[in-house]
């Protein structure tokens, strides 16, 4: 066990205050000191939601804590999306929320019935720093802005990135309200408001919107009050007779925190809670990682004699369950940073790609969750309910295939999920062993293989493909040929496109571009990225019926995860969302699909038709189609199992 004589805390959040609880419980330290710049009456924020998960580490750390936040919880199960004066509604969430006041009071009654100091850092900096001279350890708890990590940011070489979007925290007392994000369209674009209950009539209400849409509206000029009337004018509808109430921060950008160490040379610093790590609002996560990381600080010193040893095992332990938890973050932020591109989505479809935002957000889960909610989504996307066995998702193609301007009539395909096994993909010994007899990878899906595939992909593109056979044009070395001419990619990319075009047009056939996600992944921020989708846009405007089919690159045919598309498959998802959604262009994903992940990417409108890439010894009646290296059927399970808990907002 480590022993200090004293600890001084900087920052009285959950993380601070939990941190000085444990320690203390664990009577690691003679003198606990909790310094706060701002008086405890200043609190930001509104109500937090905590999950079971995050309560029971509170009880943890202090059994009587844990109880009184449990008392003052407030509860729902059902949450809507809203979009003008359509709603989706499903259940199975089990939420639950506290006033973050509340919840601040009662860690801060129980660090002083158990002899820890709080004191008013504001009030007399000099002895505050004093304290923080003459103190063992230093606990850096002062949130997304820490004073510890900049002034040892040599040590913790920090990296904070800001989201694209621009949000405000407030609060709604309303009876006309219930927990759900409202879409609404204004003149200058989308807002939306994540809503939920903390107590009876009280909501958190938290507004966001992107950069250009917070200019055009004027909101970045705006003074607080002024803010606060436009937004209430906004969302006057959803909140009645209500009250829109501001807090203590105004507008910001959400900031991601990593830290390469959280932990100083000399074991005189260590980070805890925002100042550590951050994950973004809408997966209500960070407080939950704030009382883990206390917890596992106080073990982690209880364990160890040596204090440098006690913070590397605290790290350790921490980092894997941090990242994890940033990852799904970050996934669900940019959904909502990408939203605009889903605005024009049936309203169920709207909402399952909402639910499905986070990664362990999958089909298969939310069906457990609701199976109503799931039903709904597959007959608004044009299929029968979800069956035993059965696909329960159809191909949402009700989008033109072509930019709109352009005369193609909208494709219409068949309405049931379509499997596509790449030919080419399936010829690589590396993937497949020794050929033989293919058999369909999902058992009750329509696998078409060879030459089928171009044949689905036509049909994607609306032709008939009895009278035109597609060409499928390898994009590949015509990039290479294009990143070439750097300077005058204008010109290279105008011919490239105007030869394809002309041939498409003499053949009659529709033109598949077969690219690697990659190229296409990092959007137009890259050179590839732009020259890729110039020339999508290009042929599509010379009038070729255009898709693309998205493969691997090299090193990319990792394996899929059971209760996610993987890695594998997360660059060609966030390129084929990008050329379906914003460039109206159909996509093929090929790549190491289950079932769940396929049924959930295609649901939420990220991608057209799947390619599903076999690996040697997978069986075709393997659940979800395809093994996962990272373990057998069994270890899958059960981790959805240990996963099934998480929140989901
Ligand atoms: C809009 C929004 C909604 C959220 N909703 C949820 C949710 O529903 N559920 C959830 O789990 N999480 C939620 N979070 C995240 C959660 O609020 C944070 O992860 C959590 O508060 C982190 O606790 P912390 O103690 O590390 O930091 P903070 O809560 O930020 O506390 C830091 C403390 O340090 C003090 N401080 C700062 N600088 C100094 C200094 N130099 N000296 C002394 N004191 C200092 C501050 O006054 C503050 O009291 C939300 C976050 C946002 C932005």
């Amino acid at each position: 066990m480590s022993t200090l004589d004293r600890v001084t805390v900087l920052g009285g959040g959950p993380a601070g205050l939990a941190t000085a609880l444990r320690l203390r419980n664990l009577r690691l330290a003679e003198e606990i000191t909790v310094l706060d710049k701002q008086h405890p009456t200043a609190s930001a924020g509104w109500g937090i939601s905590l999950d079971d998960a995050a309560l029971a580490v509170l009880d943890g750390i202090d059994p009587m804590a844990g109880a009184r936040v449990r008392t003052a919880m407030h509860g729902w199960d059902t949450v809507s999306l809203c979009r003008g004066d359509e709603e989706v509604t499903a259940s199975g969430s089990r939420l639950a929320a506290v006033t973050r006041d509340v919840f601040l009071r009662v860690l801060r009654q129980r660090c002083q019935d158990v002899g820890v100091r709080l004191e008013h850092a504001a009030a007399d900096p000099e002895a505050a720093r004093e304290q923080v001279r003459s103190a063992d350890l230093v606990v850096g708890a002062d949130g997304v802005n820490s004073q510890v990590r900049t002034a040892f940011a040599e040590d913790f070489r920090p990296r904070v990135a800001l989201g694209a979007n621009h949000y405000v925290w407030l609060a709604a007392e309303s009876d006309r309200l219930r927990p759900c994000v409202l879409l609404r369209t204004t003149p200058y674009g989308t807002m939306f408001a994540s809503v939920y209950p903390f107590a009876p009539g009280r909501f958190t209400f938290i507004v966001e919107c992107g950069g250009p849409v917070w200019e055009r509206s004027g909101l970045a000029r705006k003074s607080a009050d002024e803010s606060l009337a436009v937004l209430r004018s906004v969302f006057a509808e959803d909140l009645g007779d209500g009250r829109l109430l501001a807090g203590t921060a105004g507008w910001s950008r959400f900031a991601t925190v990593h830290n390469d160490r959280w932990h100083t040379a000399g074991a005189k610093a260590v980070l805890v809670g925002d100042a550590a790590h951050t994950a973004h609002f809408s997966v209500g996560l960070g407080t939950r990682l704030a009382v883990e990381d206390a917890a596992e600080l106080g073990s982690c010193l209880a364990r160890h004699d040596d204090r440098e040893t006690a913070l590397r095992a605290y790290e350790a332990a921490r980092r894997v369950p941090v990242e994890e938890g940033q990852a799904r973050a970050a996934e669900s932020q940019a959904w909502f940073e990408r939203c605009e591109r889903y605005r024009h989505f049936p309203i169920s479809q709207l909402a399952f790609s909402w639910r499905a935002r986070q990664p362990t957000t999958t089909f298969a889960r939310l069906r457990g969750m609701d199976p109503a909610f799931t039903e709904r989504v597959c007959r608004a996307l044009g299929g029968g309910p979800p069956t035993d066995g059965g696909e329960p998702v159809s191909v949402p193609f009700d989008f033109p295939a072509v930019r709109p301007g352009t005369s193609c009539s909208p494709c219409r395909v068949p309405s049931r999920t379509v499997h596509v096994l790449d030919d080419e993909l399936a010829r690589d010994p590396r993937l497949l062993g020794e050929p033989g007899p293919q058999e369909p990878a999902f058992p009750a899906g329509l696998v078409l293989a060879g030459r089928a595939l171009l044949d689905g992909v036509a049909a994607l593109a609306g032709l008939d493909t009895r009278t035109a056979r597609p060409v499928e044009v390898d994009l590949r070395p015509l990039l290479r040929r294009l990143s070439a001419a750097a300077g005058n990619t204008a010109t290279a990319v105008d011919r490239a496109s105007a030869a394809v075009a002309a041939a498409s047009r003499r053949t009659g056939s529709p033109v598949i571009l077969r690219l690697e996600a990659e190229a296409v992944d990092a959007g137009r921020s890259t050179l590839a990225g732009r020259l890729v989708l110039d020339f999508v846009r290009a042929v599509a405007d010379r009038g070729a019926r255009a898709a693309v089919h998205l493969v691997p690159g090299p090193g990319e045919r990792g394996t899929g995860d059971a209760d996610g598309p993987g890695e594998a498959l997360r660059l060609g998802l966030g390129a084929s969302d990008l050329l379906r959604n914003e460039y109206r262009c159909p996509t093929v994903v090929t790549g190491p699909w289950t079932r769940d992940a396929a049924n959930t990417a295609i649901g939420a409108g990220r991608v057209d038709l799947v390619g599903v890439l076999r690996r040697p010894g997978d069986g075709a009646g393997a659940p979800g189609g395809v093994a996962d290296a990272a373990g057998t059927p069994a270890a899958r399970d059960m981790r959805r199992e240990t996963r099934k808990d998480r929140v989901t907002r």
